[in-house]
């Protein structure tokens, strides 16, 4: 993950940058954090700036949060270009995407349960989760289609092998010029959707990403493991590559992450307690 060099010949064109919150609990001052490192750069240089609601996990996602998204960014003055894409209403996409994975063989049927994969995986704490063992990555084809055929339950994962082989050596680049070399095992073979969530988020923000037309990927430290993932997606599919802009992570008083269940830090906690706008941004920028 060294930085290599640092790239001169960065295309500069018309910024296009997003702010992809999933509705599952209410925007934090991290999350504003986030929207402004999108934001700020997309007004001060006359470009788009984009708003995604990732509710693909209809499990965990809230319309009521997804409500509230919009209403606290409106509230802090953060204003998105064209209409908000919500990724739920493009399924097909994803599923069109994933069936061609399948029929160039760079995915695989999983039978294995979320237990057996914890008690078997080769590195039970990876950026990413667990290492997938892959169990099933070799079995006959034959027994794949029986156990679909008979309904057993599956998750599609990417042979992240087949797949680096196909994309050969890949980089990403960060938006200080920087350029990074791409660990396309660093997740192992990751899940690209399943039962109950047809399609997983390294899918869906790789192809939405693409599709529209972000150039400047800012999102939090956290994820930066995942790009590494994304750029491999990106290189099979021969989507656009963006530069990335994975910025620092607000901590709070204990140097811990803000999460979702911290009620107080609440965009709309702090605007109730009388904070304004401006002291909010104030206090994510700082
Ligand atoms: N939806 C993701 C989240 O809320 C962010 C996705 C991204 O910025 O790439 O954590």
């Amino acid at each position: 993950m060294g930085q290599a060099c640092r790239d001169a010949g960065m295309t500069i064109g018309t910024i296009v940058t997003r702010f992809a919150p999933s509705p599952t609990g209410y925007l934090h001052i991290g999350h504003a954090l986030s929207a402004l490192a999108g934001w700020r750069p997309a007004r001060g240089q006359a470009g788009r700036f984009l708003l995604r609601i990732e509710d693909i996990d209809r499990t965990r996602c809230r319309e009521a949060f997804d409500a509230a998204i919009l209403e606290d960014l409106a509230w802090l003055g953060i204003d998105w270009d064209g209409e908000v894409r919500r990724q739920s209403r493009h399924l097909a996409d994803y599923a069109s995407v994933l069936a061609g994975l399948r029929a160039r063989r760079l995915v695989y049927p999983c039978f294995c349960s979320r237990s057996r994969i914890v008690r078997e995986s080769e590195a039970p704490h990876g950026p990413l989760g667990p290492v997938y063992p892959g169990t099933c990555r070799n079995l006959a084809g034959d027994e794949r289609e029986a156990r679909i055929a008979a309904g057993e339950n599956h998750a599609w994962r990417l042979d992240v092998g087949a797949a680096a082989r196909q994309a050969g050596p890949l980089t990403w680049r960060q938006r200080d010029g920087t350029v990074h070399r791409v660990d396309p095992f660093i997740g192992g073979d990751v899940v690209l959707g399943r039962r109950e969530t047809p399609v997983s988020y390294h899918l869906a923000v790789t192809h939405d990403d693409h599709a529209q037309g972000v150039t400047v990927v800012t999102r939090g430290r956290d994820l930066e493991p995942s790009t590494h993932v994304h750029r491999l997606i990106q290189a099979l599919m021969g989507w656009n590559e963006p530069v990335y802009d994975h910025h620092r992570l607000l901590l709070r008083g204990d140097g811990r992450r803000y999460a979702k269940r911290d009620s107080a830090a609440t965009i709309r906690s702090l605007r109730e307690e009388g904070h304004t706008p401006e002291a909010v941004l104030a206090m994510a920028s700082s």
